[in-house]
């Protein structure tokens, strides 16, 4: 990559602060997106988690739900975490009234899937992408994949009353986690989007 390239971070709603800290970690060049100007000249987008009921009403209040679909449909790199992959999702199960994503990922997800009782949870989980080394995975009210398309790659799954569920997913230039890498010290999905599908796509 010739220069350092200058990833976006979703600002209306989530946990923006950590994901700005973990792609400074890896070398990009972190910048905040409120409004749809802040678009312009992105190398990649970071969608974070949070709660995607909220983020989909701000994200259509500040006016960039048609610049943000455009964008993806273009081709921008975007990664999402939690609500972040709820917004990629095409499809979304047991979502608020109304609720719209952006889209970009041929998967359905369910919201809220993991239950209330056990809705926040860690495991370790390995993904051919970033090595031998397991990734430690914190799902916080976390959604999965329930079905998903021919061009998505699942990445990793979690299994749950012996039927595995996806939870790591790839289609082209958009990735997604169920989970929240950002919250631990280990910057490698952040590297992997950044090198690999943000320096691939240059
Ligand atoms: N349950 C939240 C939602 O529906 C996602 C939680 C998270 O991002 N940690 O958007």
């Amino acid at each position: 990559m010739s220069t350092t390239p200058v990833i976006g971070v979703l600002a209306v709603q989530g946990d923006v602060v950590e994901h700005v800290r973990a792609l400074d970690a890896v070398g990009a060049s972190p910048r905040t997106v409120r409004r749809p100007s802040e678009l312009e000249g992105l190398d990649g987008l970071v969608i974070p988690g949070g709660e995607s009921t909220v983020m989909d009403k701000l994200v259509r209040a500040f006016d960039l739900r048609t610049p943000l679909r455009a964008a993806i449909r273009d081709g921008l790199p975007v990664y999402g975490t939690c609500a972040g992959m709820i917004m990629l999702a095409d499809r979304i199960l047991d979502g608020a009234a109304g609720q719209q994503t952006l889209g970009g990922i041929d998967i359905t997800v369910r919201r809220n899937a993991f239950g209330r009782q056990i809705d926040s949870f860690e495991t370790d989980l390995v993904l051919d992408v970033l090595g031998p080394e397991p990734l430690r995975a914190v799902f916080i009210r976390a959604p999965w994949v329930e079905e998903s398309g021919p061009g998505v790659s699942v990445l990793a799954s979690v299994v749950r009353e012996g039927r595995e569920h996806p939870v790591v997913v790839r289609q082209g230039n958009l990735l997604a986690t169920s989970f929240h890498p950002e919250v631990t010290g280990d910057r490698r999905v952040h590297a992997h989007f950044v090198r690999d599908i943000v320096g691939g796509s240059r």
